[in-house]
């Protein structure tokens, strides 16, 4: 029983870490540019990412910057209008990775990608089987592989909820399709206030208003006065 505790508590902070790598190194910097790391910490986050979710950051950029481009129009690579939210939701990983390999969405999205040496050791991401073996090495084999597929499985779905009930359920700030909605907003540092973001995209910040949380907000404000990241963007909405 401690052990589970145990496991459970390192898989959440594991889970939480590439959880917020997701959202302030993928999805406010490099996609948005709200935001910019150190190198030495944009390099640990890429490695992290690649290691334990097994994305390539330049094609999560491209399929993100095409969702803002559509936005729930024909040509957005998962929108629950065209596709269903349930869809979406359970089948996200299988709109994105069709997506990636789509020849033209690399090249037409990310021009500015500026290539790292991570980007060019691919196996570093090959199944996210490098987050694999390091949840072995910390837990044991058995308790390693469920460490791992509980982290697989909690990430993959708590991204697609933004992506399917974020543009379908919630309330909305603003005039776009997307929705807030606090509750996610808690368990995927901020991503769940989607209605913001959409209004404001390349805005580092995603709470608007005074009752909502944004939690990856107060960490890049502390990486800011470490001189370790700097905030390009941030945008307060008057109304
Ligand atoms: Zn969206
Ligand atoms: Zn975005």
């Amino acid at each position: 029983m401690l052990h589970l505790l145990f496991v459970l508590t390192i898989t959440i902070a594991i889970l939480q870490m590439s959880v917020f790598f997701t959202t302030m190194y993928l999805h406010r910097s490099l996609t948005h540019r709200g935001v910019e790391f150190h190198p030495w910490l944009a390099f640990l986050m890429h490695l992290q990412i690649m290691l334990f979710t097994g994305i390539s950051p330049r094609e999560w950029v491209a399929v993100h910057r095409k969702h803002h481009h559509f936005s729930d129009r024909e040509g957005d690579p998962h929108s629950p209008y065209l596709f269903g939210m349930w869809k979406v939701l359970l089948g996200n990983v299988l709109y994105y990775r069709r997506e990636t390999k789509n020849p033209g969405t690399i090249q037409k999205y990310t021009p500015d990608y500026r290539v790292v040496i991570l980007d060019r050791i691919p196996k570093l991401n090959f199944g996210a089987l490098g987050g694999l073996a390091v949840f072995m090495l910390i837990f044991g084999v058995l308790w390693g592989a469920a460490a791992w597929v509980f982290h697989a499985v909690a990430y993959i779905l708590l991204n697609s909820t933004i992506n399917s009930v974020c543009h379908m359920v919630g309330y909305r700030n603003y005039d776009n399709r997307a929705t807030n909605l606090k509750w996610v907003a808690w368990l995927t540092g901020g991503e769940g206030l989607h209605n913001n973001h959409h209004a404001y995209p390349a805005s580092a910040r995603f709470a608007q208003k005074s009752f909502e949380v944004d939690p990856a907000w107060p960490v890049i404000r502390m990486l800011e006065a470490l001189k370790l990241a700097s905030i390009k963007k941030e945008s307060l909405a008057t109304n």
